[in-house]
């Protein structure tokens, strides 16, 4: 019979065996520490045992089959290079065990120092220190109190007790003034503390501290605050973490020893040059707690050049190697330069633009990689105005953070008053509760916008950020109170005219003026700055990247904009057409009274006069849009409020009959009003009479602007110019809406069009999740289809989209129900389904079908590598997003994985 060979699973390996690509198996500490080695870089000699280790102790809750011979087997190894035994009583090896996951998770999980100590072997270490007892004893009462503290939860603050005692018995502050016998003498004191809590004595078996310290690692992984922080985050839960145990070496032996951290480029500007700190005669560990300030690694010069030397070496090396910035951290003992780890270091928005190019420049990497490197995020970042905040800003409440940038300015809480104060030349932030569409001169004139209620799609967060003006919305601990002109926030009360600041990154709340910087790379896609000439290598690099997304990209770019002057703004950013231009913003303001007729008509002529009043405006706000994109294709959607939006509000409009009738006044009128209102009033505005459901409902009103765009048209074109609409149908969840819509329409265009030379698409939002499963239907009446990714997230999860967020996405996040809002960023499996599903069907009834998205996601960086994968033609966005959807198109393009530069 044959032999039955089996052949093990690999859990441990020495750093020579590993590589910096091996980072899913080996940690990014452990692979790297490997690619060091390789390279020839000095690193204290160790092993790494895999992330499957972890994943299977996980998983079983105990050590696999043959991980521990293995690690014996690269233990002994270890002592064999460096000549010593772990724990030996004479001559000891010391190792550091030290967590290392694939995605950098500082400080979350367990690192233990010093593991083989013991009351045998810190004899031995004190005679390798050249007889140093207080360093070799201060080294024993570590491990016991990293030990205790990480292996057997033994609370950390008994053993910071005990060490405050030692000093005040010893009438110091400073560690550093505890002679050998005051830290013997601590140890003891230490012993005695794990033995309270564990029941045990100190482990004095080397081998058995490593096991224990290893064990603790794999465990760490689970530890509440690394599971708070992958869902931050969004690391996925299942990686494990790998364990790194290498040899010691100690930077606290006196001063020629000593620890640094270092950057290859600073990781704040991206600018070139030496950046770092270093601290003389200390371990890690302290510079991290701060016990002494360091000094700039620049003079490490003066203190030890040849180190010095030696480290700038190996850096140049290393970013040479890795063609990006690395930060490193590094040991010298007694001389001896020692690198502890590197990786591709973490920076700004601004250095991830800057330092790309320069990689670029010095030949290092192309511009697809360049472009590879950054991200939507971050030029995001770079768009909005920042606060300058120094410590004397604390901020008072946290809400959303619902369209970025930072605002100050005094408090109004009207529309009415925002107008008045801002034509004052006031910077104003108006606070309300929530916001309705009526307020929508208020937030025009307003620099920001803070509510109390309400999510990011709110409306506040979705016009706020069409506009691209900062918004914090759900700033809940606001008690908003718009009668009293008041809120109270932190025990305080702030009246109208205080003044107050808002971040609507963070969603930070401050009382106060906090000053604010304006944003370079918003003055250069205005085109106010000149790339080729400006001195500033943040623009040059951002314009260099950005041309070559645009080179690479597929996907077309639109904008989502109800104004002339938003096209035009939009248009800069490069908006390559509109792709929604909501018209039910255009019904507000003046106009409204006449809509409220309109929809409350009881006659055929009331309804004609309304209609008729209102055709001329329309056409002019689409010939302003047409001219402003001559050339581009504008998307325009027929109206599509939900009902209330423009009906007084029912409570209010009935206290007013009641108050009038006992008053004895007449109010037939009025009565006649709250009637017609109570007969349309809707529990569900969202599901109710809106979109294609209200122009099939009220006679009239579709045609009206279906004659306003056409009429437009042909105006702008016989100017001279191009308009191009294309006539969007909303919440179409049937062929037959949209066929009824159409003939209609078709009858008026073709009248009104004549031989202009006009040409006018019809299509329709899929937005009812209805409409995209009967996608091959309604494609055989439809020229285009634009995906309402909002609707479609809000009908496909039955979520209200106004509601939920502020409500209890807080509790889903928590639990991990989904590691982001799906009306930020598109839920693949399931509304991205649809989304698939319609377009496939679509294409299949119809080759060519042009598709693209309108919903808030088509700004967003995840979203729009969606949209390519699934092959739409272009997204649209609110004009701020165009840039972001340009650069995360031409990303899409050059990589297959999505946008993953964590
Ligand atoms: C949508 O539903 O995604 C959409 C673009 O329409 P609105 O946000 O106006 O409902
Ligand atoms: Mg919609």
């Amino acid at each position: 019979m044959a032999a039955q060979e089996t052949v093990e699973h690999k859990y441990v390996y020495d750093f020579a065996e590993g590589n910096k690509d091996l980072k899913d198996l080996l940690g990014g500490k452990g692979a790297n520490l490997a690619e060091m080695t390789n390279l020839g870089l000095p690193v204290p000699p160790g092993f790494t045992i895999t992330t499957e280790a972890c994943k299977a102790y996980l998983t079983t809750g105990r050590e696999p089959d043959g991980l521990a011979a293995q690690i014996e087997a690269h233990l002994e190894s270890l002592e064999r290079e460096m000549g010593r035994k772990l724990g030996d009583p004479q001559d000891p090896l010391l190792v550091s065990v030290r967590s290392g996951a694939k995605f950098s998770m500082p400080g979350m999980m367990e690192t233990v120092l010093n593991v083989g100590l013991n009351d045998r072997s810190v004899v031995g270490l004190s005679a390798q220190a050249g007889g140093n007892d207080r360093f070799a004893w201060d080294s024993y009462r570590r491990l016991i109190q990293m030990f205790g503290k990480t292996v057997c939860e033994v609370p950390g603050e008994e053993f910071e007790h005990a060490l405050d005692e030692a000093k005040r018995a010893k009438g110091t502050q400073n560690d550093l003034d505890l002679d050998a016998d005051d830290l013997r003498g601590l140890v003891d004191a230490y012993k005695k503390i794990f033995a309270k809590h564990t029941g045990r004595e100190f482990p004095q078996e080397p081998r058995e501290q490593l096991d224990l310290a290893i064990r603790a690692v794999f465990e760490s992984w689970n530890a509440e605050r690394a599971v708070v922080y992958r869902r931050q985050e969004r690391i996925p839960a299942d990686l494990g973490t790998a364990v790194n145990v290498v040899a010691m070496v100690f930077g606290n032996l006196g001063a020629d020893s000593g620890t640094g951290v270092a950057f290859t480029r600073d990781p704040g500007s991206g600018a070139q040059g030496i950046y770092g700190d270093y601290l003389a005669n200390a371990q890690g560990e302290d510079v991290v707690a701060g016990i002494r300030n360091t000094v700039p690694l620049q003079e490490l010069e003066q203190i030890d050049k040849k180190s010095y030397d030696e480290l700038l070496d190996y850096m140049a090396r290393l970013e040479e190697h890795y063609k990006d910035l690395c930060d490193i951290e590094f040991t010298i003992e007694r001389g001896k330069l020692w690198m502890l780890q590197t990786r591709v270091g973490k920076r700004t928005a601004a250095a991830a633009f800057v330092i790309a190019g320069q990689l670029v420049d010095e030949g290092l990497i192309d511009l697809d990689e360049a472009l590879h490197r950054v991200n939507g995020a971050q030029l995001a970042q770079l768009m909005f105005p920042r606060f300058r905040l120094d410590h004397e800003f604390q901020p008072v409440a946290k809400g959303i953070g619902a369209s970025p940038g930072a605002a100050s300015g005094k408090v109004v809480f009207t529309s009415a008053r925002a107008v008045e104060l801002a034509a004052e030349g006031e910077s104003v932030i108006l606070v309300r509760r929530e916001t309705n569409p009526d307020d929508l001169n208020g937030m025009i004139a307003a620099k920001g916008i803070l509510t109390s209620r309400g999510g990011k799609t709110s409306h506040a967060a979705v016009v706020a950020r069409g506009m691209g003006k900062t918004c914090v919305s759900g700033a809940d601990e606001l008690d908003v109170n718009v009668p009293a002109k008041k809120f109270i926030v932190a025990g305080q009360t702030v009246t109208e005219g205080d003044v107050v600041s808002i971040d609507g990154t963070t969603g930070k709340v401050y009382l106060g003026e906090v000053p604010v910087m304006p944003s370079e790379v918003v003055q250069y896609f205005e085109g106010s700055l000149d790339p080729e000439h400006i001195d500033n290598p943040l623009v040059r690099a951002v314009h260099r990247i950005m041309t070559h997304a645009d080179a690479k990209r597929r996907l077309l770019v639109r904008t989502n904009a109800d104004t002339g002057a938003d096209a035009a703004r939009a248009r800069r950013f490069g908006a390559e057409g509109i792709g929604l231009c909501r018209t039910e913003h255009m019904f507000l303001g003046d106009r409204r009274e006449l809509v409220e007729r309109l929809i409350l008509a009881s006659t055929g002529e009331e309804r004609e006069a309304a209609l008729a009043a209102l055709l001329p405006l329309q056409r002019e706000d689409f010939i302003d849009i047409f001219r402003e994109m001559d050339g581009l294709p504008v998307t325009v959607r027929l109206i599509d409020p939900p009902l209330h939006e423009f009906l007084p509000p029912l409570e209010q409009l009935a206290v007013n009959v009641a108050v009038a009738q006992e008053r004895g006044e007449d109010v037939a009128k009025e009565e006649a009003l709250l009637a017609a209102v109570r007969r349309m009033h809707e529990e569900n505005p969202m599901l109710g009479l809106r979109g294609v459901r209200l122009g099939l409902v009220i006679p009239g009103l579709f045609a009206m602007q279906v004659r306003a765009i056409a009429e437009a048209a042909v105006e702008v074109t016989g100017a001279g110019g191009t308009a191009c609409p294309e006539i969007m149908v909303p919440l179409v969840g049937a062929v037959q809406e949209l066929e009824t819509v159409r003939a209609e329409a078709e009858k008026i265009i073709a009248e009104v069009v004549g031989d202009s030379g006009v040409e006018v698409l019809i299509g329709t939002m899929i937005e009812v999740p209805r409409a995209a499963l009967t996608a091959g239907q309604i494609a055989e009446a439809a020229q285009f289809f634009s995906f309402g990714t909002n609707d479609l997230t809000q009908m496909g999860w039955g979520f209200s989209r106004d509601d939920v967020e502020g409500a209890f996405f807080w509790r889903y996040l928590e639990l991990g129900i989904f590691g982001i809002s799906p009306f930020e960023s598109i839920d693949r499996e399931g509304v991205g389904r649809l989304v698939r599903i319609a377009a496939e069907e679509g294409r299949a009834a119809r080759p060519g079908l042009k598709l693209g998205v309108c919903g808030e996601h088509g700004g967003d960086p995840d979203s729009v590598h969606f949209f390519h994968e699934v092959g739409l033609d272009y997204v649209s966005c609110s004009p701020f997003r165009v840039p972001v959807a340009r650069l995360e198109a031409g990303r899409a393009a050059i990589t297959t994985t999505g946008s993953d530069s964590r």
